[in-house]
C-alpha cells in the first residue's frame, strides 16, 4: 500500500491494532544516497486519548548503502520499534501517516557507513580494493605514509 490510514472515528471505540507493508517508494532519496531495497512493515497501535491521536509501532524494513571506503555496495536493515507520534486531531476524520513514517525512516539513514570495522578502503594511488587483495603502491618507503617521498624532494 502507498498511505497507512488512521480513520480516527473508529478509534473512538477501540485502538486499532496493526500490521501493514508500505510501498518502499514512499521513500525517494537523492543520488549517492541510501536507498531502500525492501518494503516498510509498520506494526502497532493507534489510540485515541482525548482529542489526541497516539500511534506507536515497529518499522522495519532494508536499505542500500555505498561504503565510504572502498565503495562497495552494502545492504543493510533499518528497524525500529520506537516509532511514536502524538497528533492533535481538529476536525479531521482521517489521518495519513505516511508523511511521518517517512520522515523517521529518512532521518534514520546514516549518511556515511563502512561494509566492516576496518575497511582497508581503496588505494589512493591505484584504486585496489585493499579488503580483496593488494598492491605494490605502499610497499616501498614508510609504511603507508604516502607524503613521505615528498619530503626527499627539493622543494623550496
Ligand atoms: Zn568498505
Ligand atoms: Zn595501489
Amino acid at each position: 500500500m502507498k498511505n497507512l490510514l488512521i480513520y480516527v472515528k473508529q478509534l473512538e471505540k477501540k485502538p486499532w491494532v496493526f500490521s501493514e507493508t508500505l510501498d518502499k517508494g514512499i521513500v525517494e532519496t537523492g543520488a549517492g544516497l541510501p536507498f531502500l531495497t525492501e518494503d516498510i512493515l509498520v506494526s502497532g497501535t493507534a489510540e485515541l486519548i482525548g482529542k489526541t491521536l497516539l500511534v506507536r509501532c515497529a518499522i522495519k524494513t532494508a536499505y542500500s548503502i555505498t561504503c565510504a571506503r572502498c565503495l562497495e555496495t552494502i545492504e543493510k536493515e533499518f528497524s525500529t520499534d520506537r516509532f511514536l507520534v502524538n497528533i492533535e486531531i481538529v476536525n479531521q476524520d482521517i489521518i495519513d501517516l505516511t508523511g511521518y513514517i517517512r520522515e523517521d525512516i529518512i532521518l534514520g539513514l546514516p549518511a556515511v557507513s563502512l561494509c566492516k570495522k576496518n575497511c582497508k578502503g581503496l588505494c589512493p594511488l591505484c584504486g585496489t580494493n585493499l579488503n580483496k587483495s593488494s598492491c605494490s603502491c605502499m610497499e616501498s618507503g614508510e609504511k603507508s605514509d604516502r607524503w613521505s617521498k615528498l619530503d626527499d624532494l627539493d622543494i623550496k
